[in-house]
């Protein structure tokens, strides 16, 4: 069977697109009812902040993602805004992709019941969502195209995957990238080299997710190896072309680590990527060559040892939260992936991190 994959409905793109954003939410706001505007609270009291385009009971709820989004948090945000909002007409995230992780998990939760907990996994969301855009200003994570919305709950770290969680609308706007500071732009830019080494390389392959992988992995290269004026613009659609290749195949071994180190320690995403891919030389040979390469340029040191501390039953839960991820092994690996990827081979790989 073929995926029949939902994309977004709607992108803007272009430097200073940001100010549309009024105009594009006009019609969302015919009858009456507010928006929210989820605005990541590094840009509390920021020149952004004052940009937004609140109009009359509009919310504008600052989030925090010190921690990358958890369940409790969602649906606290989510409690909040309907106590004050009712039911808004839109929720519009911005912020990089947790924020607009935030944005789309709590999008979802204003129309279905429960604990955003019960809906991690894949298909489990039976009513649409609130209109939702998003709108980054950190590029890599190809959050603003994807079909998930990663959250860590009580038990794991699991995205709810559904086609209501795509965003209705993207605004990309090279200019709200600009200012990030250089090791998080890295970081958070890797996450896409990333998802073009396990895409291309992964049995999921095809010609849709390849196309996409091999042009993201080109403008990587041309923002981090070359020296390029426009590297923002390129930067963003790097992201948006990461994220349509991993749509329509998978992402691999990076990964699914990363996702256990995200879980255990509290590792955000990015740099979570780039500690594991760092050691994954034996899958991964050209691309880890070439993301050191990327470091060494961009002067960028990885912690290192960062197991030195960290407890059998800690390793154990990691190895657990990895093994959860089976598509990611199975792109990486192929359908004997068990027979390869023991708990032990897994156990290693985190002890040499
Ligand atoms: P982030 O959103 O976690 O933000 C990282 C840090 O950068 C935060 O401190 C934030 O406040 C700050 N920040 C954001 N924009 C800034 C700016 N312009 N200037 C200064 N500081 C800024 O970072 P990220 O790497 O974009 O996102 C990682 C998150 O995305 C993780 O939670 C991960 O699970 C999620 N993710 C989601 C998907 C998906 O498909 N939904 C894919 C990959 C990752
Ligand atoms: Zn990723």
């Amino acid at each position: 069977m073929f995926r029949n994959f939902k994309m977004v409905s709607r992108v803007i793109f272009g430097r200073g697109s940001f100010n549309q954003l009024d105009e594009i939410l006009a019609p969302q706001r015919a009858d009456g009812r507010p928006v929210v505007f989820m605005l990541d609270d590094v840009f509390s009291g920021k020149e952004l902040e004052q940009r937004v385009p609140i109009n009359g009971t509009d919310l504008l709820v600052l989030v925090n993602v010190d921690q990358e989004p958890k369940t409790s948090y969602v649906d606290q945000l989510t409690a909040d805004i309907r106590q004050k909002a009712g039911l808004p007409a839109a929720v519009i995230g911005i912020g990089g992709g947790s924020t607009m992780d935030l944005a789309k998990a709590v999008s979802l939760m204003l129309t279905n019941p429960g604990s955003s907990a019960d809906y991690q996994g894949w298909d489990l969301i039976s009513n649409p969502a609130v209109y939702h855009a998003g709108i980054p200003t950190l590029s890599g994570t190809g959050a603003e195209v994807s079909r998930t919305t990663v959250l860590t709950g009580p038990q794991k770290k699991l995205g709810i995957n559904s086609d209501y969680t795509v965003f209705d609308q993207i605004l990309l706007d090279p200019e709200l990238i600009a200012n990030a500071p250089a090791e998080q732009r890295f970081y958070t830019a890797m996450d896409c080299y990333i998802h073009c080494v396990e895409s291309l390389t992964g049995t999921y392959l095809n010609a849709f997710s390849q196309a996409y992988g091999e042009k993201a992995m080109d403008l990587c290269r041309q923002v981090f190896l070359g020296n390029c004026p426009d590297a923002d613009d390129k930067l963003m659609m790097a992201s948006y072309c990461g994220g349509m290749s991993i749509a329509y195949s998978q992402v691999g071994v990076c990964h699914a680590l990363s996702y256990g180190l995200g879980f255990v320690l509290g590792i955000h995403h990015g740099i979570g990527n780039c500690i594991a891919f760092n050691q994954l030389e034996e899958f991964y040979p050209e691309g880890v060559a070439e993301f050191r390469k990327m470091m060494e340029k961009h002067h960028i040191r990885l912690p290192e040892k960062i197991m030195a501390e960290v407890s059998d039953r800690q390793i154990e839960k990691m190895i657990d939260v990895a093994l959860i991820l089976e598509p990611l092994w199975e792109n990486a690996l192929g359908s004997n992936w068990r027979e390869q990827m023991t708990r032990q081979r897994i156990k290693e790989l985190y002890l040499a991190m």
